[in-house]
């Protein structure tokens, strides 16, 4: 069996005004993650796991800031995009694991639904996912509720 591991990390910066979507789920929170797309730190992080397991670059080569294409857009349609490039080499996804750096709001009571939720859009089943969430405990700017980061590595096999 041939296997491949890759790994992916984003941050994006909180401000009022925008929803809080994290693996998919809308979060109720005070702020909001501030990007060109829904800026979903955690799924982009996965994306990059998956792209880095099989050396196809990262989300900014397929996704550009720059193209207004992907202004607003929904990160589980790009995930799936991203899913499909894997599923087209042969590759299946053995599992997922990932962190996400949250000074606020406690995660624990959404990490079913973001569980399923990217499940369902990669087509595996929610114990394929592992979400685990932490604080910063209140150091540097994400102690300091600047941003929410996302750290995520994807085990593929074939
Ligand atoms: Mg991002």
């Amino acid at each position: 069996m041939n296997i491949r591991i890759g790994n992916g990390y984003d941050i994006h910066r909180l401000t009022t005004d925008r929803k809080l979507i994290l693996g998919g789920v809308d979060i109720p929170h005070t702020h909001g993650l501030l990007g060109h797309s829904d800026a979903d730190a955690l799924t982009h992080a996965i994306m990059d796991a998956l792209l880095g397991a099989l050396s196809l670059g990262d989300i900014g080569g397929y996704f550009p800031p720059s193209d207004p294409q992907w202004a607003g857009a929904d990160s589980q349609v790009l995930l799936k995009q991203v899913h499909q490039l894997v599923r087209d080499r042969g590759w299946h996804i053995s599992n997922i694991d990932s962190v996400v750096i949250a000074e606020r709001p406690k995660l624990k009571p959404h990490i079913s639904a973001m569980r399923d939720r990217l499940a369902t859009t990669l087509t595996i089943a929610p114990e394929q996912i592992g979400i685990k969430a932490t604080t910063h405990e209140k150091l540097g700017p994400l102690g300091r509720e600047e941003g929410i980061a996302a750290y995520a590595v994807a085990l593929l096999q074939k």
